[in-house]
């Protein structure tokens, strides 16, 4: 990468001579431009739908005007599109906010084994259609720890979902919750939560930049299945915001397997003030 220096110049009158600062403003030429990207990624991800939806209005006061089976067709793929629209904007409120609030640490208690059994619930209508299968591993009794109930819950129906979405019909989906006294990563006691798919793998190459806005591993398949490409990126807001760690496994052709894992206890205030 280039480095970007600012470069000023003053005369000092005490030495005799002038002097020269060099400030790095690498970081905010890089901040300038990631931000110019993603203006250009959310203008191109809403112009597609809309360009659909408004060929299908030209298409409808055309020449399907009078042929019902077609106009149906057409305003099912409306339906389709606009629903796009409204998730994607759903998404970036729901990044915008929790990117803002990053810095400030959810405290309230949180039963975690609830709250994943709520979010299974929920999402068993999802899976009956793609007739995927759950399967539930935790331990007994109730793990809980501080955070925030409603961020948490969009992290593990964001990663369940991607699961059911891309794990492909027919297969298990594995919910995994587990404690550790000390978390070799956090070096504090953690709670774990695994989610398992026996999907098509992603391919090593892309781990690293998952987690970005809009990237995705097979931008076919996503877009088919009406992915916005913002999920994993909330995901991991939301971890980071709970001081956790995020850790994604996966191999072609032998599913995908991502781990959340969240500190049970609240941050010491001389950490809090680091963090
Ligand atoms: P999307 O809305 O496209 O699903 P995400 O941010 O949730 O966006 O995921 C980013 C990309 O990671 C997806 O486009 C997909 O290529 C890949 N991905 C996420 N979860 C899985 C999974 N369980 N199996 C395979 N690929 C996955």
């Amino acid at each position: 990468h280039d480095i970007i220096y600012e470069v000023t110049c003053r005369a000092v009158e005490a030495l005799g001579g002038i002097m020269l600062s060099f400030q790095d403003t690498t970081h905010l030429h890089q901040a300038g431009q990631m931000r110019r990207d993603f203006v250009a990624n959310v203008s191109h991800e809403l112009r597609t739908p809309l360009t659909a939806l408004m060929g299908f209005i030209e298409t409808l006061r055309g020449a399907a005007s009078k042929d019902e089976a077609a106009r149906e067709r057409f305003l099912a793929i409306m339906d389709a599109e606009a629903s796009r629209m409204n998730r994607l904007v759903g998404d970036l409120l729901s990044l915008s906010r929790v990117e803002s609030e990053e810095r400030v640490r959810p405290r309230e208690p949180v039963n975690l084994t609830g709250l994943l059994t709520s979010v299974l619930n929920s999402l068993r209508p999802l899976g009956e259609t793609a007739n995927v299968a759950f399967v539930k591993n935790f331990p007994e009794g109730e793990v809980t720890l501080p955070g925030d109930a409603d961020q948490l819950r969009q992290v593990f129906t964001n990663l369940i979902e991607n699961a059911i979405k891309y794990g492909g019909t027919g297969g298990r989906v594995t919910v995994a919750l587990s404690v550790a006294e000390r978390d070799p990563a956090l070096r504090a006691p953690a709670a774990r939560v695994q989610v398992t798919d026996q999907g098509p793998g992603i391919d090593p190459r892309h781990l690293p930049r998952l987690t970005e806005r809009f990237y995705r591993a097979d931008s076919h398949r996503s877009r088919q299945l009406g992915g916005t490409g913002l999920g994993l990126a909330i995901v991991k807001h939301i971890v980071n915001r709970h001081r956790g760690r995020l850790r994604v496994e996966s191999e072609l052709g032998k599913g995908a397997s991502f781990t959340v894992i969240l500190p049970t206890s609240a941050p010491a205030q001389a950490d809090e003030q680091q963090a």
